[in-house]
């Protein structure tokens, strides 16, 4: 779509306000989001009802889609960006939910989430939910997710999304650099990130943002700089609001 006709018709849904339907579910599901102030509540709920209304959700493996589904999926994705402009997933065009881990077609063992270079995300519903209601265990397969997509932001797969200024990449080089070759010297002893984020810079990436917004504290006192590293991208500091 060019992009005048997309901000056009994306102004004009940021405007309209959410069905009063949806509110239970998004307090229910983002008790956090109630602790915010209002103009980045304002930005959180902006974000989820586009996301909500533009993107294409598409149930496979029987799975039958309800509001609630596309509620937390959308929220999850909000939450991530709502200090963020509103086109960071502008590249994003498909959400597909299985009901839970898949395999794919060409058996390569099974999968919790998948984001693809070709504007789809893959999510298993169980995952999802279960990523929202243990919300301290470091693990969220739709925060993950959703990170890969803002990672691809700048067309490559590669760890760095597409930061706030050109003066910010020095920093983030030198201390992600750092950090991902402590992890994949010793992948198990990390006591805040998981294994899984010395697979390669994009895993890294996903990981750390997985335990910025679910161990910040902890991720604060024992990686001090990837944390401010990370708040300085997301915009926002989850040991003070979230
Ligand atoms: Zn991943």
């Amino acid at each position: 779509m060019f992009g005048f006709l997309r901000s056009w018709k994306r102004r004009r849904l940021a405007k309209r306000e959410p069905s009063p339907a949806l509110a239970p579910l998004i307090d229910q599901h983002f008790p956090f989001a109630g602790q915010l102030d209002a103009a980045e509540r304002a930005r959180f709920l902006t974000h989820l009802h586009v996301f909500f209304l533009e993107k294409r959700f598409e149930g496979a493996g029987g799975l039958e889609l309800t509001d609630e589904m596309k509620v937390v999926v959308a929220g999850s994705a909000a939450r991530l960006a709502r200090n963020l402009s509103l086109d960071v997933y502008d590249d994003l065009v498909t959400v597909v939910l299985y009901p839970a881990a898949w395999k794919n077609p060409r058996g390569e063992g099974v999968h919790l989430g998948e984001a693809h270079q070709w504007g789809l995300v893959v999510l298993a519903w169980d995952a999802v939910r279960h990523g929202l209601y243990n919300p301290a265990d470091g693990h969220d397969t739709a925060l993950h997710e959703f990170a890969h997509v803002l990672d691809l932001g700048d067309g490559r797969f590669d760890g760095t999304p597409e930061l706030n200024a050109w003066a910010d990449y020095h920093a983030w080089t030198r201390v992600f650099s750092r950090h991902y070759e402590q992890l994949r010297a010793r992948p198990h002893r990390s006591q805040v990130l998981r294994a899984y984020g010395a697979t390669n810079e994009a895993e890294f990436f996903a990981v750390a943002t997985e335990a910025f917004f679910e161990k910040p504290a902890r991720l604060k006192e024992k990686a001090p700089e990837l944390y401010e590293e990370l708040r300085r991208y997301y915009r926002l500091d989850p040991v003070r609001n979230e």
